[in-house]
């Protein structure tokens, strides 16, 4: 058992990590080290409820949580580098002010970067991207003096922004170079049904088309320029196109990062171990390898919740959690998007009930059952997890 725990970075994956470890009467110092200056707390609700309503609450736990816990948390601590070989890592405070924390075991959970709009114009006021607290409250309050917004990319942070945009009242424009919104994930049939929830809302959908550059009166944005010639007029602009783990406070480390073709972030194996010893990573920037050595670097909730008990399970050398099926929502209106499983965007969609806005599809390859997505159907979508836990056929289900 480790003598001490310091965990780098203070989202999801740093508080439910310690969590875990205290809820099994781990008893050895636990510190987590955060660049933020809030307590660690969620952010699915940033493009959803902090966008439509100013009391949403997204603390992951109330403060007495860690003290309770006896879990040192401190915030403003941004970590620069990590010494593996004399197990200790150099924290920079607000003030610029640099000092060593020693570590047992050390576990990386330090998520993402937002990617900013690469054109002209990406640095202009009134262009937001939404990963932080702070991020989702700067569009906030813009949200009010506005009448139109655009926003660039329809994966699954720009389709909830749509959603939240035209619910306060916004004239509301998606613009996204693929044929369908959220077509890498899902692929196009099911990113057909995803358009169609946003049209029916009132949303103007604009595919396979990208944005040049962000034009703008007095350093302030007032449009959108498409790569067909288009101008939208807007007065805010959210860019959804994704993030990249900034590694850089591993510069000059041993610790080895995985190839981008593979999604890139930090090299594990299957229980979250680095290539350096008492080192782990989870989360978004943690790039594990599946049980047949496949990596997979993947940006979801519930996955840095299973990675952070499984990591938990490792330091205390107890049994690992039984394996579990992989699970994705998302917000959309008022349905809920869900994905179970991991199926490829090229893989054979079954479409099993559409009532023209609600729908359910099974995924499959080779014959075999791989996921399974639905928008509005909850339970039926549930019903089908013991299904993707074995192989099984999709014959089987359609029959
Ligand atoms: C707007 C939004 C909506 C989302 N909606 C959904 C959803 O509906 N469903 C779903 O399944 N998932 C959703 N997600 C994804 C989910 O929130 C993430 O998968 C999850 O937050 C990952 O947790 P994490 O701990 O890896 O990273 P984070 O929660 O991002 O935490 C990383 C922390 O590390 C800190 N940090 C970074 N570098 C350093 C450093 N060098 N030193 C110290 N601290 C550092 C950061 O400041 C941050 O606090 C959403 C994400 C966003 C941004």
């Amino acid at each position: 058992m480790s003598d001490s725990v310091v965990i780098v970075g203070g989202g999801l994956g740093a508080s439910r990590l310690a969590e875990n470890l205290r809820g099994n009467q781990f008893a050895a110092p636990i510190t987590i080290l955060s660049a933020e200056e809030y307590l660690p707390y969620d952010r699915p609700p940033l493009s959803k409820v902090t966008l439509t309503d100013d009391a949403a609450r997204v603390d992951l736990k109330p403060a007495e949580f860690y003290i309770d816990a006896d879990i040192d948390v401190r915030l403003g601590a941004r970590v620069v580098s990590v010494d593996t070989a004399d197990r200790h890592v150099v924290v920079e405070t607000l003030d610029g002010e640099r000092s060593p924390v020693p570590y047992g075991t050390l576990v990386l959970a330090t998520g993402l970067r937002p990617r900013t709009f690469p054109g002209e114009g990406g640095d202009l006021a009134g262009v937001h991207v939404i990963r932080t607290f702070d991020d989702a409250v700067a569009l906030r309050e813009e949200i009010g003096g506005a009448r139109t917004a655009v926003v660039i990319g329809a994966g699954f942070i720009g389709c909830e922004a749509a959603a939240s945009l035209i619910k306060r009242g916004l004239d509301v424009s998606v613009v996204e170079p693929a044929p369908t919104p959220l077509a890498a994930a899902l692929g196009p049939v099911i990113g057909q049904f995803v358009a169609r929830l946003h049209t029916e809302a009132g949303v103007k959908m604009t595919t396979g088309v990208g944005v040049t550059r962000l034009l703008g009166t007095d350093g302030r944005v007032s449009a959108a320029e498409l790569d067909d010639g288009t101008v939208l007029e807007t007065d805010l602009v959210v860019v959804g196109i994704g993030g990249y783990p900034d590694l850089t406070y591993l510069d000059g480390s041993d610790i080895e990062l995985a190839d981008r073709a593979t999604g890139g972030g930090i090299a594990c194996d299957h229980l979250g171990h680095t290539s350096a010893p008492n080192v782990f990573a989870i989360g978004d920037a943690a790039n594990w390898a599946d049980a047949h050595g496949d990596r997979h670097r993947v940006e979801h909730w519930n996955h840095t919740v299973e990675q952070a008990v499984t990591v938990a399970a490792e330091i205390e050398e107890h049994a690992l959690p039984a394996p579990t099926v992989p699970y994705f929502w998302s917000d959309q209106y008022d349905l809920k998007v869900q994905l179970l499983g991991s199926p490829r965007p090229d893989d054979e969609v079954h479409v099993v009930d559409d009532d023209g806005r609600k729908f359910l599809a099974y995924y499959s390859r080779d014959g075999i059952l791989t996921g399974v997505v639905g928008a509005g159907r909850v339970g039926k979508l549930m019903k089908t997890r013991p299904h993707l836990l074995t192989e099984t056929p999709i014959a089987d289900l359609l029959g």
